[in-house]
């Protein structure tokens, strides 16, 4: 408990200081942009010099636009748009954007459950949440390996609610299983922290995990990490069942029963 207090008033206060930054970076990358915009249409292709160095300054303040708007995210300045939402569908619906990203070298893998009770989520972020996960997973099997989700319905009882950090209730789970390097314990206990990264500057902003962490939480639920070195990292994240009237479990979807490919 103390230590979820200590991440979230470490959360809230980068949290508060980054979403202010990104806010005003926001606004004046957007005075970039638009001008730069203006003068490509103006040039045109009369120049194609003048206008590969626009586009490749269009670019580069494209990417920081995208970075703030992660920060914003982060900052929870962007509300959550909760729906109820099958997450055998959402997992399902993923799967050419995620084959995609982890490339040919990595074999995805999904495992839905039977039947999946309903989640009350915002998809898009969700969305996120598994992307940043297939991400860190593909970048810590640089040699390859497999990337499993697996969906389940999951009760957490009092007693084994407190060593999860959890709440007693009625759960869907959703697992990112990797084969890769996995993370010794000094990494775990940092993971979520906002900023910490062990990759290369330019390569990871240290806060995917912590974006993870923050959303899990705005949702009323929860997500763990488990992790061996050398075998691959776990992460779990438990969303809370929908209640009203949906405790009939939906039929397994057709396309989400598909072996895997
Ligand atoms: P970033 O990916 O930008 O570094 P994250 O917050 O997503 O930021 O992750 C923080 C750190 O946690 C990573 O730099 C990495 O060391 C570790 N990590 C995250 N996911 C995994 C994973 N699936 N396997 C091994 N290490 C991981």
């Amino acid at each position: 408990v103390e230590e979820a207090l200590r991440q979230s008033q470490k959360m809230e206060a980068v949290g508060q200081l980054t979403g202010g930054i990104a806010h005003d970076f926001n606004n004046m990358l957007a005075a970039v942009i638009g001008p730069l915009d203006l003068l490509a249409s103006r040039i045109g292709n009369d120049d194609p010099r003048a206008r590969r160095y626009i586009d490749t300054a269009i670019d580069g303040a494209s990417r920081a636009a995208q970075l703030t708007q992660r920060l914003l995210a982060f900052a929870r300045r962007q509300p959550l748009q909760p729906v109820a939402l099958d997450v055998n569908r959402l997992v399902a619906g993923m799967r050419d954007l995620l084959a995609h990203s982890l490339g040919a070298s990595i074999q995805l893998e999904t495992v839905p459950a039977e039947a999946v009770w309903r989640t009350h989520v915002d998809a898009n972020q969700l969305e996120n949440v598994i992307l940043n996960l297939a991400v860190n997973a593909r970048d810590a099997m640089p040699g390859g390996g497999r990337l499993t989700i697996a969906t389940a319905n999951c009760d957490i009882e009092s007693d084994a609610a407190d060593a999860q950090g959890l709440s007693p209730g009625q759960y869907v789970r959703i697992s990112v299983s990797d084969t890769g390097s996995g993370m010794p314990p000094e990494v775990m206990a940092q993971a979520f922290d906002p900023f910490f990264t062990t990759k290369q500057i330019g390569k990871g902003t240290g806060l995917g995990l912590s974006q993870v962490y923050g959303f899990l939480k705005q949702s009323a639920g929860h997500v763990r990490l488990r992790s061996v070195v050398g075998r691959g990292t776990v992460v779990d994240l438990y969303l809370p069942r929908l209640a009203d009237g949906a405790d009939a479990p939906l039929p397994r979807l057709a396309d989400a029963a598909a072996p895997p490919r």
